[in-house]
């Protein structure tokens, strides 16, 4: 995977201030706010920050969560695990392999296959529509 780094100041010239605070400071969209938490779209969901694909419309579902969800990464390769211990809660972050953008958690509660529900914001995403 090519690493892509920018300073922080870079991104915050490239990126709108929700997607920055979301991307680059881990921050989290209001539930139930999001783009693309309804879409059934059929496509490719890739890094806002660097365009690497991260999930296909194939894995996503309706999780009731109010985040986009998908049950799988797009392969095993578009994106990092890394321990959260943040706000009290044990948690395992996704970030992009690529550019490191914080892309939301996975949690051990998803459908079958995998039994996993990677929660991620909208604002971390932009959809490339399969026609
Ligand atoms: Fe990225």
């Amino acid at each position: 995977m090519n690493k892509i780094k920018k300073k922080i100041g870079e991104w915050k010239n490239l990126l709108d201030n929700d997607t920055f605070n979301i991307t680059r400071n881990s921050g989290t969209e209001k539930p139930f706010t999001g783009k693309y938490l309804y879409n059934k779209s059929k496509g490719i969901y890739i890094c806002i920050c660097c365009g690497n694909e991260l999930f296909s419309s194939d894995s996503k579902y309706e999780s009731g969560s109010g985040w986009p969800s998908f049950f799988q990464a797009i392969n095993n390769k578009s994106i990092i695990e890394v321990k959260d211990n943040s706000h009290g809660m044990m948690r395992i972050e996704i970030i992009c392999a690529s550019c490191d953008s914080h892309l939301g958690h996975v949690f051990e509660d998803g459908p079958e296959p995998t039994g996993l529900r990677y929660c991620v914001n909208s604002l971390s995403l932009k959809f490339k529509k399969i026609e």
